[in-house]
């Protein structure tokens, strides 16, 4: 995606990053709505997080042993999410990974169900396309893949419930878990129905499986408590196990897993389930963390909330005066827009990837590049979500409005 591929022309190269504002090689400015895919909700180089980094730098950068940081990085995560243990790694592909593994060893089971169109990093057995036919096992996604690595893995349509019950009246006895995207935001930015989530949790508690919500671009991100605040804390319910990443390394490499105090006690040391690794909880990591996740109060969220609702309605409306037909899909904080016409969905909400898969990925590229062209910096891909931070004041935001309408004119001439 860094590389434009899926959108053309050749990729910038930054320099730097200030708050809302990135600077290329040449000396070029954007407003930024990548934000690093996402870390960066307090927008490039806080004063107070690159202060509490350089601190830590000057400490020693690792240790291979633990910290201060890592526990209060842990105690932050613990109160806002339902998790009670927590474990640390170094990236989002890890900590689905882990959780995969963890889950296996608790049920004693091997298959794993997921959504199509979620994306829970590159770990083999998630790099699964569908086989054919509902319920059956998957193939490779890749070159380099083995099939004996999907072969355990059951990839269904999001939101169809009737697949996932399907899916566990024949493999129940064998499913050690299903793991999704608390809100997808891989396939472009997809809010779950009401109770949804839920149904996929009391499914996989009625069978003995596990259920794993990946939150790694959700969590701290989506709202202060991530997608599960937004479902499950007012439903009432948590996942067996939940994977972080994003905003909860600051903008640096660190991610976590954790979940249900009986389930993480299988981990080594404590339990059989291996998992290591040489810089897990590493303090400058945890250090831009726990600094970034104390400075990230109601007010943050507020503030990305209102910023992004404003940029949304923007495009909208530019959209609507090219003629550009689209569907502005959001959870929380997070939103994309897909240039689809809404007629063509069943319910005029994008609800899976094959509804998401019909965007106008051609149009996007010339939206894309008309917004570079005129210093914004957009997501290079039509499947990923727009983030904004709290660093988009005003001037940024304007900026951002002030690009929209030449753009969508660029994708209707598409
Ligand atoms: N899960 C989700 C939901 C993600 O969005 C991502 C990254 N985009 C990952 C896992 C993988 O994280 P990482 O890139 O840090 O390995």
């Amino acid at each position: 995606m860094r590389a434009f591929n899926a959108v053309g022309g050749t990729p910038r190269f930054f320099r730097s990053g200030a708050g809302a504002w990135l600077t290329d090689a040449d000396g070029n400015e954007y407003v930024d709505l990548v934000l690093s895919w996402g870390p960066l909700l307090l927008g490039h180089a806080h004063p107070e997080v690159q202060a509490a980094v350089q601190a830590a730098v000057a400490r020693g950068t690792s240790f291979g042993a633990p910290t201060e940081p890592e526990v209060e990085l842990a105690e932050e995560i613990t109160a806002r999410t339902p998790v009670e243990r927590v474990r640390f790694v170094s990236s989002g592909t890890e900590a689905t990974m882990s959780a995969i593994r963890l889950a296996r060893g608790f049920t004693g089971r091997d298959v794993v169900v997921k959504f199509a169109g979620c994306y829970h990093g590159h770990v083999d057995a998630l790099l699964a396309s569908a086989g054919s036919g509902l319920a059956t096992f998957a193939v490779p996604g890749t070159p380099g893949v083995p099939a004996s690595s999907t072969e355990l893995t059951i990839v269904l349509p999001y939101h169809d419930r009737a697949a996932v019950t399907a899916a566990f009246a024949e493999h129940g006895d064998r499913i050690a878990c299903l793991v999704t995207e608390a809100a997808p935001g891989n396939m472009g930015v997809i809010e779950p129905e009401p109770g949804f989530n839920r149904f996929l949790a009391e499914t996989c508690a009625a069978h003995g499986a596990l259920f794993v919500s990946d939150e790694v671009m959700t969590g701290f991100r989506a709202a202060r408590q991530g997608q599960w605040g937004r479902d499950g804390a007012l439903e009432g319910w948590a996942p067996d196990l939940m994977t972080f990443g994003k905003v909860m390394g600051g903008g640096f490499p660190a991610a976590a897993f954790g979940g249900r105090a009986d389930v993480m006690a299988l981990l080594a040391p404590e339990g059989p389930v291996y998992q290591a690794g040489t810089l897990s909880g590493n303090p400058v990591a945890t250090t831009a963390g726990l600094t970034t996740l104390r400075l990230a109060t109601d007010e943050v969220y507020e503030h990305v909330g209102a910023a992004a609702q404003t940029v949304k309605d923007a495009a909208s409306q530019a959209l609507d005066a090219a003629g550009v037909p689209h569907v502005v899909s959001s959870a929380g904080t997070m939103f994309s827009i897909f240039l689809l016409d809404p007629a063509e969905l069943a319910t005029g909400a994008v609800r899976d990837f094959a509804d998401a898969s019909r965007t106008d990925a051609r149009a996007y590229a010339a939206l894309f590049h008309s917004m570079l062209d005129q210093g914004v910096y957009l997501p290079p891909s039509a499947y990923e979500a727009w983030f904004l931070s709290a660093a988009h004041d005003d001037r940024a935001v304007q900026a951002v409005v002030d690009a929209l309408p030449a753009a969508a004119r660029a994708a209707a001439r598409v």
